[in-house]
């Protein structure tokens, strides 16, 4: 059972910060910013490459709670979700990162040159 699937079944603490039948969102436990909330279907999905539309669209709606329950939803904050290797997944069940509580860097992702693509 992976690391997250241990989290939803209370086999692992986690600090909750919202929870539905569906959903679970935490604290990640080695936050990059002020706010660093983790947001989990409560079915294993590996990554966004699995995920169905319909749990997308009950995501959408969770992750925007989380946002309010968190206070960062006016102030602003940042969605984001690794994919595979390249993305630097390290868990492999599907999660959102919500992180915000200052204003976030938004500098070079890899040591790939960018303009080398173009
Ligand atoms: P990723 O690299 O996108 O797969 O991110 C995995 C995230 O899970 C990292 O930010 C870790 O700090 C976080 N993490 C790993 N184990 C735990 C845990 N037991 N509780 C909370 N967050 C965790």
């Amino acid at each position: 059972m992976c690391i997250f699937c241990k989290i939803i079944n209370n086999e692992i603490p986690s600090n909750i910060v919202l929870e539905n039948e569906d959903f679970l969102a935490f604290h990640d436990i080695n936050p990059k910013a002020p706010i660093h909330i983790l947001a989990i279907p409560k079915i294993h999905v590996e990554s966004f490459n699995e995920v169905s539309p319909e749990t997308m669209k009950k995501m959408t709606t969770f992750m925007q709670n989380v946002a309010k329950e968190v206070g960062v939803k006016k102030s602003g904050y940042r969605v984001v979700t690794n994919v595979g290797e390249n993305g630097a997944q390290e868990v492999k069940h599907l999660h959102f990162h919500i992180l915000g509580g200052a204003k976030l860097a938004w500098s070079h992702l890899s040591d790939a040159d960018p303009r080398n693509m173009i």
